[in-house]
């Protein structure tokens, strides 16, 4: 019997049961999460459920961001959810229900473990086994963007102190509770030396605590190709937010399909457990998908919840199913499945085999995995100075030394022009006549001497200038040092 999922249940297992909001979704959603709450059942899982409705038909009833605001409730409530995928209606008006949920919840880690289950799903990397530990809320997914110029827009990259000290330690504390032995952080700090070059820094601070783990720090581009190449290369890979959501796509893929790997959304007060899949809509309604994502998610929430137990139980009677070859149609080969089975029957398979234990797959321990809440670290803050003002000039019909010559016509007793860039390139003073040129200046102002200190009033003097002579700025950002170093790039595009 597959339990209902309009009314809230009861799933009684050894202990008080722990109350959770599950969302079936859209698409497959409502058969995977019919499956796997029959083996959670089945398996002793001890769940309060709590069903809400969220997605397609949500979002057509007028709701921009696919949930209701009693959905939020019981989400607030519960603090912790299981969710089947989302189908994100096309067109303009319409938010991402995925991001509003980490954004809002605050479910700064991605984590997601990428496993070959060779040679029963035959992989081209059998011995991959990578934990892919991504940074959920910062980095370009701000959202931050603006268009600036009839030729340019641009987003902002936004990185953080708190924010990459939490993602790294989560990354550490998990790699130690899973008795994993090394933690790999990918960045590109030789171009962004600010950014990811902050988060390389935080990384290699926390990683100093933990001496009992191996850290190396590779550049992402190299770093990707290498896990695409030689997966075993990696064990846990912490990264920002943008390459993480590539990489995470590529440890999937090469894990043999996409049906098959969890995800975890984890924050300090809430989490959100689902397959990496969406809702596959080209075979909804045929009891055909796989329910693996779901099912190895479920089992990753309970081992968050303290029922390590029924988590251990689950996993190994599921890599049992595999073994056995049940296997969904996805993952059906001739020669090397036994048995080509729908949804409900591998969920069936899953519930026959509790209690056993793969053969040759290695055999699953949840018993440590409760992580303790991260804490951030005590530091002073850094004394900052104003030391100058980049400016930034919308023009499309000048040349680089005729804006040099009306920037320093404009240029205060406090604040002189130094320098020009267009794209990140310096081309004042001394450009090189072959560089390309946009809409789009960076004018940089500073005090004659170095690092000399100016005040706001005078950044506001040189606009009022600008704007008297009816020049663009379309905007500003002001250059601090921060306990003497320069917070700002030095201006030389690479
Ligand atoms: P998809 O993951 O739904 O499907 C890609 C391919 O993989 C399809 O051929 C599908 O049949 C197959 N597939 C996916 N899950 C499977 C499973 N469990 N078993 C067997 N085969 C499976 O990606 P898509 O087609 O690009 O997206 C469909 C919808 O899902 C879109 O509306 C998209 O926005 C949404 N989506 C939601 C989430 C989420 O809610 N977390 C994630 C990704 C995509």
């Amino acid at each position: 019997m597959y339990p209902k999922l309009t009314e809230p249940s009861i799933l009684q297992g050894a202990v008080t049961p722990v109350p959770i909001v599950v969302a079936a979704g859209n698409g497959i959603g409502p058969e995977i999460m019919s499956a796997t709450l029959t083996v959670l059942e089945q398996a002793g899982a001890s769940l309060d459920l709590q069903p809400i409705e969220v997605g397609e038909e949500v979002y057509h009833s007028g709701h921009s961001a696919g949930i209701t605001p009693e959905a939020w409730d019981h989400i607030r409530e519960r603090k912790v959810m299981l969710k089947g995928p989302i189908t994100t209606p096309q067109g303009g008006g319409v938010k991402s229900l995925n991001v509003t949920l980490r954004k809002t919840l605050g479910l700064y880690a991605n984590v997601r473990p990428c496993i070959a289950y060779d040679p029963y799903i035959p992989v081209r990397h059998p011995s991959l086994n990578v934990v892919v530990v991504r940074e959920n809320e910062e980095d370009l997914y701000a959202g931050i963007e603006h268009r600036q110029t009839d030729q340019v827009v641009q987003c902002l990259k936004l990185i953080t102190r708190p924010g990459s000290e939490k993602i790294v330690r989560y990354a550490f504390e998990y790699a130690r509770r899973r008795n994993r032995k090394k933690v790999t952080c990918l960045v590109k700090d030789n171009i962004m030396k600010l950014t990811d070059g902050l988060f390389h820094q935080v990384f290699k601070e926390i990683a100093a605590d933990y001496p009992d783990i191996v850290s190396e720090s590779i550049i992402v581009d190299i770093g990707m190709a290498r896990l695409a190449n030689a997966p075993e290369l990696f064990d846990v890979i912490v990264l920002p937010n943008l390459y993480g959501d590539i990489l995470s796509d590529i440890a999937a893929e090469i894990s043999g399909s996409v049906g098959l790997a969890p995800s975890a959304n984890i924050g300090d007060n809430y989490a959100m457990f689902e397959a990496i899949h969406g809702s596959a809509p080209d075979i909804a309604g045929q009891d055909i998908a796989n329910p693996s994502g779901l099912l190895l998610s479920s089992v990753k929430m309970l081992a968050h919840l303290g029922q390590g137990d029924v988590a251990e139980r689950i996993h190994n009677a599921w890599m049992k199913t595999i073994e056995d070859g049940i296997h969904t149609a996805d993952l059906y080969r001739s020669g090397v499945s036994e048995q080509r089975v729908g949804t409900r029957q591998f969920a069936d398979a899953v519930v026959h085999r509790l209690g056993q234990f793969p053969s040759n797959l290695q055999v699953s321990s949840y018993s440590n995995d409760v992580m303790p809440p991260v804490t951030l670290a005590k530091r002073q803050k850094a004394q900052k100075a104003l030391v100058g003002v980049d400016v930034f000039i919308d023009s499309s019909d000048v040349t680089p030394e005729r804006l040099g010559e009306y920037m320093q016509a404009m240029q205060t007793e406090a604040l002189q022009l130094v320098m020009i860039t267009n794209r990140g390139v310096k081309v004042w003073p001394d450009g090189f006549p072959e560089t390309f040129h946009t809409d789009h200046w960076r004018c940089r102002f500073q005090g004659e001497k170095e690092n000399q200190e100016v005040e706001h009033a005078q950044i506001v003097k040189l606009l009022s200038r600008l704007a008297d002579s009816r020049i663009d700025f379309i905007k500003t950002e002001h250059l601090y040092t921060f306990d003497g170093e320069p917070g700002y790039s030095l201006g030389q595009g690479q």
